[in-house]
């Protein structure tokens, strides 16, 4: 039982909890995986740059595989002085692209580097030049080996880059027993390498790029850090953020190609990815959040609705109870005339009639609740003189008040009044619940004021108590349906909770407003502020209740 009551007072934070605790759970998890597939897809991206470069570097090694084949002689060329078998080799190759010289050196012989002419298509002792130096330095390591004991075991193309304006290939030229007899070489084309083998080796890479969206950039850059060329047509260089960058591997050793982007790195990119799903993990647990929120709190409010309209029942039942065993009582005494006189029997009379103008307040205003919630109020407004019906409704309390002993006192209401647009009955009954709860709510004090007055385009009719007030915190709620103040003495007076709620919608029905002033244990004052200029009678069917199940 206790369990019970205790679930049911905390049902908020337990229903809070039921489901944040999983949340927060879900959410460390999701962060966990997605910290993990950032750093994943951070690696994955790289490795797969490096590859891409590491394929750009190959395909230039593979343009220049057929040199290999070229420069590949006999060792009779050498051996046997058959050099118009190389010169016939050479020129049969059409000259081989992206070269710029073809030569032979016979180590044996211990001559001379001889160029190709192809024109001629014969060897010959080139003149002093740039290039002839460099193929003598080139060569000069060879001749070295040769004369130390000139045996290779595995040949192959060498690569010569000490003077970048002539880049050379050389081939080893062997015997059978492996012995060095010559060196076959060519000097490579630069101009060619960059206008043709740089693009198509860079093409052929991209080209197996699965995912090309991002626009990675390729540039080559030469020793000195200039760009020989890019895949970025505009090289915008300034907006480059380069990712990753490596030299080549074969030829141009002292170049390196790189690869950029324009807008944001890899890592950038998977950050930026994480920070949004992270993101919309949050904002969907924050409306998943929220909405639990509204559920729970809409759950409270039918909550304490139900245990409201409990409470309701049990106050009405006995507001109709006790008035009619009373009437039954003094009925019974009249009927069998057992009353000391005449003046007893009008006392009788007086309580009786009184008790039943309260039960039909009660009951009226049971029945106008239920025709406001269902929509069904209507209201019949017509011009009327509002002194007229404040008159007639406080003597239809006169006897309730004097037999309380309470002190009337009436302010304004001989001045003159414009007349106003109202339902005189609805009007009437909203004065009446005011009046009943001032008597009501009064304790000790005995003095009600009445008043009518004009404040601009409004008629204000206000009932004043001295009674024990209303605290701050419940003044707006006391006009929601059931709501009852639930400290102090209020818990003594009986009441259905639902008569102000119907004075607020007959005074909106009539574009009017009901508002209060009260101070604990000093009094209240209700106002009801009526337009005075209504053009057009309103609507007959009353607007839909507003009232709410106050929070509290
Ligand atoms: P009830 O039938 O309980 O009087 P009402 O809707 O008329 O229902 O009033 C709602 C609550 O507002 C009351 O229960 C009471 O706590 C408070 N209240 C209304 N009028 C007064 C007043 N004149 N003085 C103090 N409290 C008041």
């Amino acid at each position: 039982m206790q369990i019970r009551a205790l679930s049911k007072r905390y049902n908020w934070w337990i229903g809070f909890v039921a489901v944040l605790l999983p949340l927060a759970i879900l959410l460390g998890l999701q962060y966990r995986w997605l910290r993990q597939l950032d750093t994943f897809s951070e690696r994955a991206h790289k490795a797969q740059v490096a590859s891409l470069l590491e394929a750009v570097s190959k395909n230039v090694e593979y343009s220049y595989a057929d040199a290999g084949q070229v420069l590949d002689l006999q060792p009779t060329v050498f051996t046997q002085h058959q050099l118009d078998r190389a010169a016939h080799l050479f020129k049969k190759k059409g000259g081989v692209v992206g070269v710029t010289r073809l030569f032979v050196m016979s180590l044996r012989d211990e001559k001379e580097p001889l160029f190709f002419t192809p024109a001629y298509a014969t060897f010959s002792q080139p003149e002093d030049s740039p290039e002839a130096r460099a193929v003598s330095v080139a060569v000069a390591p060879w001749k070295a080996l040769y004369h130390r004991d000139g045996v290779l075991e595995h040949v192959r193309l060498f690569v010569e880059e000490k003077d970048p304006s002539y880049r050379i290939l050389l081939y080893p030229v062997t015997d059978d027993s492996s012995r060095l007899v010559g060196l076959a070489g060519m000097i490579l084309d630069e101009r060619y390498f960059r206008e043709k083998v740089l693009p198509k080796a860079i093409r052929d890479a991209l080209s197996e790029l699965s995912d090309r969206s991002e626009g990675p950039i390729i540039s080559v850059e030469d020793s000195q850090g200039r760009i020989i060329y890019s895949t970025d047509p505009l090289s915008d260089t300034e907006l480059w953020r380069t990712e990753a960058r490596r030299p080549f591997g074969f030829v141009f050793t002292d170049w390196s190609v790189a690869l950029a982007t324009r807008h944001a790195t890899a890592a950038e990119v998977a950050h930026r990815n994480f920070a949004v799903n992270l993101g919309l993990s949050a904002a969907l647990s924050a409306v998943l959040l929220c909405g639990l929120m509204l559920a729970l709190r809409y759950a409270s409010r039918e909550m304490k609705l139900s245990q409201m309209k409990n409470e309701f029942v049990s106050n009405v039942s006995h507001e109709l109870r006790t008035p009619l065993a009373s009437i039954r009582v003094f009925g019974e005494l009249l009927r069998l005339g057992r009353f000391g006189g005449v003046d007893k029997a009008r006392e009788y009379g007086d309580f009786i009639e009184t008790e039943s103008r309260r039960l039909t307040q009660l009951i009226n205003n049971i029945l106008d609740f239920a025709s406001i919630e269902s929509g069904r109020k209507t209201y019949r407004f017509e011009r009327s003189d509002l002194r007229e019906v404040v008159e007639a409704t406080l003597r239809s309390f006169e006897v309730r008040l004097r037999k309380e002993g309470f002190r009337l006192h009436l302010e304004g209401i001989d001045a003159p009044l414009p007349t106003v647009v109202i339902d005189a009955g609805a009007i009437g009954q909203s004065l009446s619940n005011l009046l009943d709860n001032a008597v009501k709510y009064s304790r000790d004090a005995r003095d009600i004021d009445v008043s009518l007055r004009r404040d601009g385009d409004f008629v204000v009719l206000s009932v004043r108590d001295h009674g024990i007030g209303i605290p701050r915190s419940e003044q707006r709620k006391i006009f929601d349906r059931f709501h009852r103040v639930s400290t102090g003495l209020v818990h003594d007076v009986k009441g259905s909770g639902l008569g102000l709620a119907i004075v607020r919608h007959i005074v909106e029905a009539h574009h009017g407003k009901v508002t209060v002033e009260s101070r604990p244990e000093e009094g209240s004052t209700f106002s009801i502020h009526l337009p005075i200029e209504v053009s057009e009678p309103v609507a007959l069917a009353a607007p839909a209740p507003r009232e709410q199940p106050s929070e509290a």
